[in-house]
């Protein structure tokens, strides 16, 4: 039977307003979106005074207007960087320029290379933190402290921040209500991305606030639901090979059961790092390098 994810996917907000969402923290949405970003980027304010900012977001100056008029009177004393995906951290740069507050972030954007084509939103490729952040560093302000949990998967340089102290982790891309992540090879890891799912469900967060979306209420439930979708996706694609199915294209074509045609891509960069981890662990072998467009197969015994 196949996996049932609670998506979830009710979501008022209004363009360009910051709004208080829960005791300290405030969001403001950008008017970005896409399929890949649901409704827009959720920037996330965290204090009251002094403050920190979470994923300023795109390069879209009337954001950076209106989270700033939001804040008048108010001092960033941080901010903080989820991932360098060009939906998340480009405008540091002109909340920087108008704060002066330093940033926060694992590091610069890796895997592949500058201008190549890119599904989702692409990487910022021009961040650099002022401060490295390594999992589990506290970044302590005004009245918060967040703990920083590496969750690398959907780019390799992705952090969640936790409150520990309320129960709050902002999870950024990598669990969202209203979607499953893109991992998109090479700086998507799809072995990495369920370790990372592994890790949260170990911790005692009660209430996740992700970038795209609504927040996730019952994140146990989600983040298990999301690792059993992977396992079966995974289960379809050695289906798939057992039946002599072999390419990428092939592979989306067959499981991916009413797909809208701008989503193929990414479909077929998700099957591409699941086939990595495969060929990772033994499984699965390719004629010639395991890129998007060769022929996988299974090794023998499996
Ligand atoms: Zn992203």
């Amino acid at each position: 039977m196949a996996v049932e994810i609670p998506f979830r996917r009710e979501f008022s907000f209004e363009y360009g307003r910051l709004e208080p969402v829960a005791p300290t923290i405030r969001r403001i949405v950008a008017r970005n979106p896409s399929p890949f970003t649901f409704r827009g980027t959720g920037t996330y304010v965290v204090g009251q005074g002094e403050v920190a900012v979470i994923d300023p977001g795109p390069d879209l100056p009337e954001h950076v207007q209106a989270l700033l008029a939001g804040l008048a009177g108010e001092h960033v004393t941080h901010i903080l960087i989820t991932h360098t995906h060009r939906d998340h951290s480009p405008a540091a740069r002109a909340l920087q320029q108008a704060t002066g507050a330093p940033t926060y972030g694992y590091g610069p954007h890796a895997g592949g290379h500058r201008g190549e084509p890119a599904v989702e939103e692409g990487g910022d490729w021009d961040f650099v933190p002022d401060t490295t952040v390594c999992d589990g560093d506290r970044i302590a302000g005004s009245g918060w402290v967040f703990e920083a949990v590496h969750t690398p998967g959907h780019t390799s340089n992705h952090l969640c921040f936790a409150l520990p102290d309320s129960g709050v982790l902002f999870s950024g891309d990598h669990v969202m209500g209203w979607s499953t992540s893109v991992i998109a090879p090479p700086d998507g890891d799809m072995a990495a991305y369920v370790r990372s799912l592994d890790k949260l469900l170990g911790r005692t967060d009660a209430v996740y606030w992700p970038t795209h979306g609504p927040a996730i209420t019952e994140p146990k439930e989600h983040v298990g639901a999301f690792i059993a979708h992977r396992r079966e996706r995974e289960a379809g694609i050695l289906d798939c090979l057992r039946a002599g199915v072999w390419r990428i294209d092939a592979i989306v074509e067959r499981l991916y059961i009413g797909l809208q045609p701008g989503l193929r891509r990414a479909a077929g960069r998700s099957v591409h790092a699941h086939l990595l981890d495969l060929v990772g662990r033994g499984m699965v072998d390719s004629d010639g390098p395991a890129n998007i467009d060769a022929h996988y197969r299974l090794v023998r015994g499996v």
